[in-house]
């Protein structure tokens, strides 16, 4: 199986991906290829990012890898935290802080529509391509249930009920932007192998 390389430190985001390309391609993490680095994040689009991120690991492995970047962008908020969004609420990347900041500045909104927005950069032999998976959804009151990460308590996606939190991986990947953007990923490999 060909190994891909996944420039990321978030086990959530791992676990998703495998569920989808487990099969596929032998998705190792910066962990197993031991990497041990934190990925500067420092440009203001998902793309740059993503961009940066992918690069970065392909200097230090030579090795096929992909990134992505994601950020929550809020209707009423003219699109933030988008790219700030892991560290909305303080440099902590603290999840909790996070949310709690959205939730008091849309104390007041009504209208509570949100995205959820996914850049995947590959580099394959040395080219980069981008992906782009969305997923449109609401943003609730309060939070509810406690699977997943991030925003998943607040965000309830287009066409159902619950929160991503209240949804395991699977039901999670029915409506993930993550998983759009993987499915792109995964018909580009597919057409180039
Ligand atoms: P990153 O920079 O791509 O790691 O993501 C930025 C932030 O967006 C993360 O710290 C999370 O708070 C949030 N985020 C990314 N993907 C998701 C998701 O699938 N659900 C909830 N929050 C997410």
């Amino acid at each position: 199986m060909e190994k891909l390389i996944f420039a990321t430190n978030n086990q959530h985001k791992v676990d998703e991906i495998r569920v989808v390309l487990g099969n596929i391609f032998d998705i190792i993490t910066l962990g197993e290829a031991g990497i041990d680095i934190e990925i500067p994040e420092p440009h203001k689009t998902l793309e740059a990012n993503a961009t940066e991120k992918s690069f970065t690991i392909y200097k230090l492995t030579n090795n096929n890898c992909f990134s992505e970047d994601t950020g929550l962008e809020v209707d009423s908020l003219n699109g933030e935290p988008g790219v700030n969004s892991a560290r909305y609420g303080g440099d902590e990347r603290s999840f909790e802080a996070n949310i709690d900041k959205l939730l008091n500045k849309m104390q007041h909104s009504t209208n509570r529509f949100a995205r959820f927005r996914t850049v995947i950069s590959l580099i394959l032999n040395g080219e980069e391509t981008q992906f782009e998976g969305i997923c449109e959804g609401v943003i609730l009151k309060e939070r509810r249930g406690f699977n997943g990460f991030g925003y998943d308590p607040v965000f309830a996606p287009a066409g159902s009920l619950k929160t991503f939190a209240e949804m395991d991986i699977i039901e999670k990947n029915i409506f993930s932007h993550r998983k759009k953007a993987m499915i792109k990923l995964i018909n580009f490999l597919q057409n180039v192998n």
